[in-house]
């Protein structure tokens, strides 16, 4: 597995896709649980993204991630805004000028990325939170390198922990965000952050499959 940013185009096509294909679901979750600006923030930066797709794809990893985040936090908004905004930019430090990404140097990108994002919201898993997906992900990332899973069986195993992680938040009692508002009342309803991080998860875990040689 060996991905350069020419791939980015495609990625952001796959990630708007599968958030527009889902919209009312996602709604409806942060309607129950938050004021149901969700899936709106979202695709205001997913809209920002996309005429930037072809200057993206001809520059490096560290700036491609540098935009990305940039342009996520100037035009988000909300929580997911700040927390997704600092993905990226925490991807941009924490990356090598790289113009290749093999699954070793993107687990730890990931890995340092999400660590900002824990610090960003004060929060950490179990919290029901986007966290609650990407945590279990990157654990599973870090697990399968290390015992030299690749290919298809990374692949897979991301998408299965994403979904895991994203029912989990059902049960949980919410404590960061809008939702905690509700204490008790919050549980029984799917996390929409950790909704979409999932289907974004996904569709990009898919994408990466399907090139992989
Ligand atoms: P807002 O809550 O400001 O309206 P959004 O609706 O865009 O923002 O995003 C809400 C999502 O952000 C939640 O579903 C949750 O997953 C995530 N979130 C909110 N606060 C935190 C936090 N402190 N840490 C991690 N994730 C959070
Ligand atoms: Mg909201």
């Amino acid at each position: 597995m060996l991905f350069t940013p020419e791939i980015l185009p495609e990625l952001i096509m796959a990630v708007k896709k599968v958030i527009h294909d889902n919209a009312e679901e996602v709604t409806t979750l942060d309607q129950i649980l938050g004021d149901g600006d969700h899936v709106t923030n979202l695709q205001r930066g997913l809209d920002a993204l996309e005429p930037l797709s072809d200057e993206l794809s001809q520059t490096d990893w560290t700036q491609a991630w540098q935009k990305i985040g940039m342009t996520l936090l100037s035009t988000m908004g909300g929580a997911s805004g700040s927390l997704l905004g600092t993905l990226f930019l925490s991807m941009n430090k924490a990356s090598l000028q790289t113009d290749q990404l093999d699954q070793q140097t993107m687990t730890e990108i990931l890995s340092q990325a999400v660590d900002a994002v824990k610090k960003r919201g004060k929060s950490d898993a179990g919290e029901k939170t986007m966290l609650d997906v990407w945590i279990p992900v990157i654990d599973s990332m870090k697990k399968d390198t290390e015992s030299q899973l690749t290919g298809t069986t990374f692949f897979d195993n991301i998408n299965q922990t994403a979904i895991t992680g994203m029912e989990a938040t059902r049960e949980m009692l919410a404590t960061k965000g809008r939702a905690s508002y509700l204490q008790e009342k919050s549980i029984g309803h799917i996390d929409a952050g950790a909704k979409t991080s999932q289907l974004m998860i996904c569709a990009v875990v898919d994408v990466l499959k399907n090139q992989s040689p």
